[in-house]
């Protein structure tokens, strides 16, 4: 397999004994999933060499379903980022313009099923990191409901947000590949005994409500990609679907709220990276404060070392009221915007991301800019529902992602819905 995307860290091909719905089929693992034997550093210099003593409970899933595990893919140092650009081993490449960015964090995976390397792969999403690059290299990612799929082996970024999930060139693979990962497993204490059957998949939107919330085509949102969109929620009326606007007024709050929580909960997290179990060895001379802080200023990029002070901030004494209790207030709001409009609309529709892929290097001196373009994907995992990107049409020669959005574990009635769109477009 030749990697010109930059899309895998480390290539091997580990096939299957057992005989399943995915034998034959090769599939790429993001590089924060454990897998046994095989090097997971969550493309970061500080777990350089780590081999986990065992797999995540999706890559479990897949070996009993007989996939090949082809490779683990690259991403933004820890899940942090929006374009992988933040990995410590150079970005991905999108394969529909390699000048371009494939999005992130889940960058490598997406541009291993754009490629053509792989048919399937598993990425995770915190905040957008499998909708955004589905969305920027013209591929189906879904980010399942929280809970749906266990996170028992995912290496924590933000894990009140997390999920891994499933994504492919279109939508059955992506539900086949989610049928295989869903259900309850009692590592994870959050996890929920909702199996996803791949038999119930058929085309279905006539007489489904779909809002649109207007906050989705907002300021900020690219008006060719706004227009793309529209059109596409048009094609969705010609099927016989109900559209109507909406409103998500909490939604002003979703990226404080958010980059608050995150931060917070990644200074907990990457508290473990001490260079006393993992990472390099610490110089044993030096008091511990020294040894400790030079691990980790050596280990950890930019990004990851600005969140974790932000959050370290944000949780000290004083101002823990401030920031973090605020936080959670507003995602309260946000989750109670979400639940009053699905009960009226099946389903919710607008884009995946404000813009189409950016040129390399053309975000990454302007952090803030970065957070922004998270506008349209984090709100979604603050409310824990389920949302689906799908390839809806082009904008400056560059793929469109249309985001349907559901009722928390309502995956079946997304991706009946994007089955549907896929085939009329
Ligand atoms: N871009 C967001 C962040 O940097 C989301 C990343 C993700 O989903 N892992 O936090």
């Amino acid at each position: 397999m030749q990697d010109t995307y930059n899309a895998f860290l480390s290539t091997v091909e580990i096939p299957s004994s057992a005989k399943g719905v995915l034998s034959g089929i090769r599939v790429a693992v993001k590089d924060n999933i454990s897998t046994k034997d095989i090097p997971t550093t969550c493309a970061s210099k500080i777990l350089t060499g780590y081999i986990p003593p065992y797999d995540a409970h999706a890559v479990e899933l897949l070996k009993a379903a007989g996939a090949t595990i082809a490779g683990k893919t690259n991403m933004d140092e820890f899940g942090m980022g929006t374009t992988t650009e933040n990995s410590a081993f150079g970005p991905a490449l999108n394969p529909r313009d390699t000048s371009r960015v494939t999005g992130g964090s889940s960058g490598g995976s997406a541009a291993a099923v754009a490629g053509g390397l792989v048919s399937m792969a598993l990425g995770s999403d915190t905040g957008g990191s499998i909708r955004c690059p589905a969305s920027y290299c013209g591929i189906v990612g879904l980010k399942p409901s929280y809970g749906r799929v266990s996170r028992y082996g995912l290496i924590a970024y933000a894990n009140s947000f997390e999920q891994i999930g499933p994504m492919a060139a279109n939508v059955t693979d992506t539900a086949k590949l989610f049928s295989v990962i869903a259900g309850h497993d009692r590592r994870d204490s959050t996890s929920v005994a909702k199996p996803y059957d791949f038999a119930g998949l058929h085309a279905e939107i006539k007489g489904k409500v779909i809002g649109v919330p207007k906050e989705y085509f907002g300021e900020g949102v690219d008006k060719d990609v706004a227009a793309s969109v529209e059109k596409s929620i048009q094609k969705l009326e010609e099927l016989g679907a109900v559209t109507r606007e909406v409103s998500l007024p909490s939604m002003q709050y979703a990226l404080a709220a958010y980059y608050v929580t995150c931060t917070c909960e990644a200074s907990s997290n990457l508290d473990r990276f001490d260079g006393v179990r993992y990472g390099p060895e610490p110089e044993m001379n030096l008091p511990w404060h020294d040894a400790y802080t030079k691990v980790r200023a050596a280990g950890f990029g930019p990004e990851v070392r600005r969140r974790i002070l932000l959050g370290t901030f944000a949780l000290s004494a004083g101002y823990y009221g401030k920031y973090y209790v605020k936080a959670q207030h507003a995602k309260q709001l946000i989750r109670r915007d979400f639940l009053r409009v699905l009960t009226d609309c099946d389903i919710l529709a607008g884009p995946t991301m404000p813009n189409v892929a950016p040129k390399l290097g053309e975000m990454t001196a302007n952090p803030l800019q970065m957070y922004q373009t998270d506008i349209l994907t984090v709100p979604i995992n603050i409310a824990g529902i389920p949302a689906i990107s799908v390839p809806c049409g082009t904008a400056h020669g560059m793929p469109v992602g249309l985001q349907l959005m559901g009722r928390m574990f309502g995956e079946e009635a997304l991706l009946n819905a994007a089955l549907a769109f896929e085939e009329a477009a």
